[in-house]
């Protein structure tokens, strides 16, 4: 198997040979035709199995061939250091596509983040709480929000993000598609599964 095998396109293609990907992870293989295809992936795995290139990619590809004004995939994620990981992955495989990003976590001031939303963003990669913060203030456009992916959600459920995942939950659009991480399937992530993802492909490596 290798990429070319993916439906994805010339750019994306091109950027995963330069970030040096020969062939597609496990979790790769499993994960990416199947978030192609429109499903609610529950991916199992742990860092280091190139779980973030497993969304990424067809996130990147569904966002691209989605136009629109406002963002249409948001990416959550436990910590900073996590979203700042994530933000370098649609970087390096977004290079040759035109979407814009921003990552947004708690720590700093939100203005320079408010300010880089209000120039326009395709995709959101955030930290729950910052989400919500900025998202009461009235700054970030949700309607066009197309998927959602919950990345190591065992470790923001085990960090006490739940409110916050449920209040996003509550204000972005039902029909949207899911793509949940996490590196263990504890009976609290089988619960936000069940929850919130329609008819999940379970995916285990
Ligand atoms: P992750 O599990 O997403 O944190 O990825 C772990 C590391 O593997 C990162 O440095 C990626 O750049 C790298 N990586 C992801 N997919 C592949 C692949 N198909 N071939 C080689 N390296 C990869």
């Amino acid at each position: 198997l290798s990429f070319e095998n993916f439906k994805l396109n010339k750019q994306l293609l091109e950027a995963v040979a330069e970030a040096g990907y020969s062939i597609p992870t496990p979790i790769q293989a499993k994960a990416v035709p199947l978030a192609l295809a429109g499903h609610d992936v529950l991916g199992i795995a742990q860092t280091g199995t190139g779980k973030t290139a497993a969304y990424v990619l067809p996130l990147l590809y569904k966002v691209k061939y989605a136009q629109g004004q406002h963002p249409r995939a948001l990416i959550l994620a436990p910590t900073r250091e996590l979203c700042m990981q994530i933000e370098e992955a649609v970087m390096q495989l977004g290079k040759y596509t035109d979407l814009r990003y921003v990552c947004l976590y708690g720590g700093i001031g939100p203005k320079t983040q408010i300010e880089k939303i209000q120039a326009g963003v395709d995709i959101i990669i955030s930290t729950p709480g910052r989400f919500m913060d900025i998202y009461r203030k009235g700054e970030i456009h949700v309607r066009e929000l197309k998927t959602l992916v919950m990345d190591e959600a065992d470790k923001m459920l085990d960090m006490g993000f739940m409110p916050q995942i449920r209040a996003i939950l509550e204000v972005i659009p039902t029909k949207r598609q899911n793509l949940l991480f996490s590196a263990t399937f504890s009976s609290r992530v089988e619960n936000l599964s069940t929850e919130f993802l329609e008819f999940p492909e379970k995916i285990e490596i």
